[in-house]
Parts: structure tokens; sequence; C-alpha cells
């Protein structure tokens, strides 16, 4: 398993510490093609990519959001965290995966490379874990587009800013900016799920459809 969930910085030749975010995620990931008759040199690269990533999107510092609600200085995401020199299962059964960085949040290289974001991988065999995952996807994948109650409340703090901010402003002007306001605000606020977005990309209609009896 720890081959696919990391905790450490790949091993490489280099330590840069000055890396650029955007320079760093917005990189094409290493592409096998190039090096089809070197595959050392494509590992050596990947890892390189991959170091790069992990310093900039997947290690933790801690910051004021990490003690809120917390009396004690403690971060609420377990860092720094163990250091664990080998994978192993404890007497209690818990898999201790092999974590070299305090510091490091779980990610496995394939993904980081091809994302190129910040990302948490976990295992989820079974139990709590596995039935809260199951509900969360669900819910996502089910994730319905904004109800009218929850379209009027927008509508009404855009009204809101509209009055306060373009007091002076002719009738005509202070109705254009409220409608841009409106649309601005719902359509910032509206989740649409990945199964919606098939839908629309799949040429389905966005409308309800009452099955009629046919004579014919
Ligand atoms: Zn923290």
């Amino acid at each position: 398993m720890d081959i696919i969930i990391k905790q450490s910085y790949p091993e490489t030749g280099i330590t840069d510490d000055d890396l650029n975010v955007s320079e760093v995620s917005c990189k094409h990931p290493i592409n096998p093609d190039d090096y089809v008759d070197n595959p050392t040199d494509f590992e050596e690269k990947l890892n390189e990519d991959v170091y790069k990533l992990v310093k900039v999107a997947n290690t933790h510092s801690c910051r004021h959001t990490c003690y809120k609600y917390r009396k004690d200085k403690v971060c609420r995401f377990g860092y720094p965290r163990d250091i664990v020199e080998e994978s192993t299962v404890t007497d209690e059964n818990i898999i201790l995966l092999k974590r070299l960085s305090e510091m490091v949040n779980n990610y496995n290289p394939y993904l980081m490379t091809c994302l190129r974001s910040n990302h948490d991988i976990k295992f989820v065999p079974s139990g709590k874990d596995g039935y809260n995952i199951a509900f969360y996807v669900s819910e996502y994948a089910i994730k319905s587009q904004m109800s009218t109650q929850q379209i009027v409340p927008l509508i009404c703090v855009s009204k809101k800013q509209v009055d306060v901010s373009y007091t002076s402003s002719s009738c005509s002007e202070r109705t254009r900016m409220l409608i841009n306001k409106c649309l601005n605000r719902i359509l910032t606020e509206t989740e649409i799920s990945a199964a919606h977005v098939s839908h629309f990309l799949l040429g389905y209609e966005d409308k309800k459809k009452h099955l009629t009896n046919s004579h014919d």
C-alpha cells in the first residue's frame, strides 16, 4: 500500500526550496513518449516533477485555521505527524504507512503529476468511513440545481447592494446593475454535479417531462 499512498518526499537530487507555485502547477506532466529510449531518465524527471509538486501543493504548514475552535496550540489536522521508518501493522491491527516527512500530506505520485494540485488519498476498506464516503459521493452525484427558496435570498442581497452602492444612478442603470448582480451571484453560488454536466453534454434537455397517455 505504501507504493500507492506516499507520505514522504520522492528521493531526488534536487533540493529546491524556493519554488514558484503557479510555475510548478501549470507545467505539463512529464510525457513518457519523450523518454521511450531512456526509461531511467523518465523516472528521474517524474520524481523531480512530483517532488516539486509535493513541495508546493501537499506540504502542510500550520496557520491560524489549524487552531480554530481550539484552546491549545495543537493542529486539528494532526501535524506534525509521527515519522514511520517502515510500514507496519500494530497489535491493534492499525496500518501505519511509511512516513519520512512529518508535514507531507498523503498523496499518490501518478495522481500528483496528472492532477498537479493538492490531494489527500486514503485507504478506505469498509466500516464507518466506507459508509460515509459512499453517502458523500452519492450526494454529490445527485445534487440538484438551486431551488427558488435558495435563489430569492441571493436576489435580496443583490438588491441591497445596488440600493447602497448606486443611490445616485438612474433607474435604468440601477435595473441593469441589479440584473447583472443577480446573475453573477446565482451563477457563482450554483453547484452542478458531474452527472448533471454529462446530461447537458449528451444533449438532453433540462426540464421535467410528464408521461402522457397516447391513443395512437
Ligand atoms: Zn496545521
